[in-house]
């Protein structure tokens, strides 16, 4: 390429958009003959042994096209991603792909269509993806944490051998009753004008579980909790020393402050049901705490997050629910 016409390449690279700088850096990678995994690796070193946990790593050559690291007491050789979920899958050149599926949200045939898998790779896939993402929470919520409980109908999906007929999760088929044992509580919270999201899929909306769901996002001095009259929130003032607003349902009410409703969190329960009970057809409730991940991933867009953080995520880096 002549210069000048190099010189105007260089200068258009600031006008593109984010997609656009997205397939440039694909294009670059797939010349260079490298994946987008073994990018990400490349800037990452593992912290200890995973065998005895020592310190002392030494780079020791490459395998697959990553830094592989030895260690200099006991010799296990590891790479920055030896134990994360994703670590022994096959086909990493196809991760991209795969990753941009996941941030559409796109049901498991159709990726496993556009990035020419099979359909039980990408359901696997979609579960090492999630699985460390399951633990990518908030920290300390400074300002108000909306909370609010809701529930997802007790599901088998996708389980052989059940005496029962199977349910997916829909409002037709078993548990059509109103029974406590038909419906898993979901417990999320939102900091009010920011995209921190929390949630738990909770053994019980006793006052204990909710506690000990939010304690590690709680401060006395930073967070002011708002929910509505639930006595699952009971605790939190008297244990954790955290102020609670309740939020008054009727609107005529002469105590109801606008500020403290929880409409953020309710919205954010429509989102959920809609992705988890529609788009999705319902799933597991085994595999609800993945789908609770995916679904802050989705939300994390509006904060830039591309394709390539499903990979970062997948691998364990956190980069959802983090404050700038
Ligand atoms: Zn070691």
């Amino acid at each position: 390429m002549k210069s000048d016409a190099f010189a105007a390449l260089l200068d258009s690279l600031s006008t593109l958009t984010p997609s656009q700088r997205e397939q440039v850096e694909e294009r670059l990678l797939q010349i260079s003959g490298r994946n987008k995994v073994q990018e990400i690796v490349q800037g990452l070193r593992p912290s200890a042994c995973t065998a005895c946990g020592s310190v002392n790593l030494v780079k020791n050559g490459t395998a697959r096209g990553m830094q592989r690291y030895v260690c200099k007491d006991c010799k296990h050789t590891t790479n920055p991603i030896s134990h994360s979920p994703i670590a022994r899958l096959h086909k990493k050149d196809k991760f991209q792909a795969y990753a941009k599926c996941m941030a559409a949200g796109l049901p498991l045939r159709e990726t496993a269509r556009i990035v020419g898998i099979a359909l039980s790779t990408a359901f696997r896939w979609r579960h090492r993806f999630l699985q460390s993402v399951v633990a990518h929470q908030p920290e300390v919520i400074e300002g108000i944490l909306e909370v609010d409980e809701t529930y997802f109908r007790i599901s088998h999906k996708g389980q052989r051998g059940l005496d029962e007929p199977r349910s997916n999760g829909s409002t037709k088929g078993l548990g059509r009753g109103r029974s406590r044992k038909h419906w898993q509580a979901v417990l999320v919270g939102r900091a009010r004008g920011t995209p921190l999201t929390l949630d738990a899929v909770m053994p019980s909306m006793s006052r204990f579980e909710v506690e000990q769901a939010l304690a590690r996002h709680l401060d006395p001095n930073q967070t002011i909790v708002c929910c509505d009259g639930s006595t699952s929130f009971e605790n939190i003032p008297t244990n954790l020393k955290v102020p609670i607003k309740v939020a008054v349902a009727s609107y005529k009410s002469p105590d109801k402050c606008p500020t403290y409703h929880v409409q953020s969190v309710n919205s954010y329960h429509s989102e959920l049901k809609k992705f988890i009970n529609r788009d999705l057809k319902g799933v597991a409730t085994k595999n609800l705490p993945h789908y609770l991940a995916w679904k802050r991933l989705l939300k994390w867009e509006k904060e830039g997050l591309l394709p390539e953080d499903y990979i970062r995520s997948a691998i364990g880096l956190q980069v959802i629910n983090t404050k700038r």
